[in-house]
């Protein structure tokens, strides 16, 4: 369809194409056709690039707005967590919210932190001020939602000896941007990120992604948007996720032990964009006996299954296999998941929390080899 858009004889309405529209409009943009594509093909980005003409100088759809912006949101709702967490979780209140948003009523909004994890990091001291430097670069959803995870990566930093560096204003790739093509808007971030992070990126310092598709941003989409930009593709190649750094760059590191089954759910840009092997890598050298069948996409997809006419589909997609899988595994066998949204989507719709990679290496230093005792180990690390 794109390239008789591009043609023009049977769709003749170009970037305005409904028909196009509508057959982008399920495409979760989970990137799985480039990982698998010989040629790299990826819709998403076609998706992204037709949703940025298509939509120029005319209202996006609610969610565009509501989610597409939460790097904006978030900000805001930092100031005042806990009204925000009441007012978006009150009976008859929160629906009008996510009505409001164009969201679906069928799932609870994720809450806030209670302090974001800027501010926590702010008021602390860093240790092993002649260590290795690092900075860790925390992204919108693990800033201000999923704070304990940013703190349990502090601790595996720094139990590994590193001098951890926090960005002094927040750095988000602008992820739900290109979602929804709002291209320009990205574009614009990009270049606020750079300004941020270039006297790292020119002293060669390793950044550190938590969110998996966050660091995909990073390491795909920026050096696309910015080519022209030295810094972006030092960036680009300088971004790495904390397993990557951990074995890649330090020399001699010995992770913690943890001697635990796990389940280990890849966010689809991790397996299409990063690849996976050196996550897995890590597990096993912890000790553990983990498990990574390939899930497929958990439906979640960003703010896909939040969306008020995706839910259904979004549901399905998780049915398929990843959600059964989580149902029927032990309760002492962890549940791994990097990503925010696959992470939202188990939680969802099990009575499992999947913990991220950085909260199993705390796990590790804090509980010893055998980790904590009892079933649902994760109850003991909250998100
Ligand atoms: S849903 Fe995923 S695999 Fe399918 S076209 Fe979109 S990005 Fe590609
Ligand atoms: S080249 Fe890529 S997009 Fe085209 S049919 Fe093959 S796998 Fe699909």
């Amino acid at each position: 369809m794109l390239f008789e858009m591009v043609r023009g004889q049977v769709i003749t309405d170009g970037w305005r194409s409904k028909e196009v529209h509508e057959a982008l409009d399920l495409c979760l943009s989970c990137k799985g056709c480039k990982g698998d594509c010989p040629v790299n093909v990826d819709m998403a980005t076609y998706k992204a690039e037709f949703l940025h003409h298509h939509f120029k100088r005319r209202l996006r759809p609610l969610p565009a707005y509501s989610m597409g912006l939460i790097m904006l949101h978030a900000r805001l709702a930092a100031r005042a967590p806990r009204l925000v967490n009441a007012v978006t979780h009150a009976p008859v209140l929160k629906s009008l919210v996510k009505l409001a948003g164009g969201l679906t009523t069928h799932r609870e909004l994720p809450p806030f932190a209670a302090e974001p994890f800027d501010r926590w990091f702010a008021r602390r001291t860093p240790l092993n001020p002649t260590g290795t430097p690092v900075v860790l670069w925390v992204d919108t959803f693990n800033t201000y939602l999923h704070a304990e995870v940013a703190k349990a990566a502090v601790l595996a930093l720094e139990d590994a000896g590193c001098r951890v560096m926090v960005p002094g204003r927040a750095v988000c790739c602008g992820r739900p941007l290109y979602d929804y093509g709002m291209l320009g808007l990205a574009e614009r971030l990009l270049l606020r990120d750079l300004e941020v992070l270039r006297p790292h990126i020119r002293a060669g310092v390793p950044v550190v992604g938590l969110e998996p598709s966050c660091v995909a941003a990073f390491r795909d989409e920026l050096p696309a948007l910015l080519s022209y930009d030295e810094d972006a593709l030092r960036l680009s190649l300088q971004t790495l996720t904390l397993p990557e750094f951990l074995l890649d760059h330090l020399t001699d590191y010995e992770p913690p032990r943890l001697h635990r089954k796990a389940i280990v759910h890849l966010h689809c840009h991790h397996r299409a964009v990063l690849g996976a092997d050196q996550e897995l890598d890590l597990l096993r050298r912890m000790g553990m006996d983990a498990q990574a069948p390939d899930f497929g996409c958990c439906g979640l997809a960003g703010s896909f299954g939040f969306e008020r006419d995706k839910y259904d589909v979004s549901m399905k997609i998780g049915e398929r296999r990843l959600l059964p899988a989580v149902r029927e595994a032990p309760a002492d066998t962890l549940i791994v998941g990097d990503g925010f949204s696959c992470k939202t989507q188990i939680q969802h719709a099990t009575s499992r929390r999947a913990l991220h990679v950085a909260q199993l290496l705390a796990m590790a230093i804090e509980h010893g080899p055998d980790g904590p005792p009892g079933d649902r180990p994760e109850r003991l690390y909250p998100d």
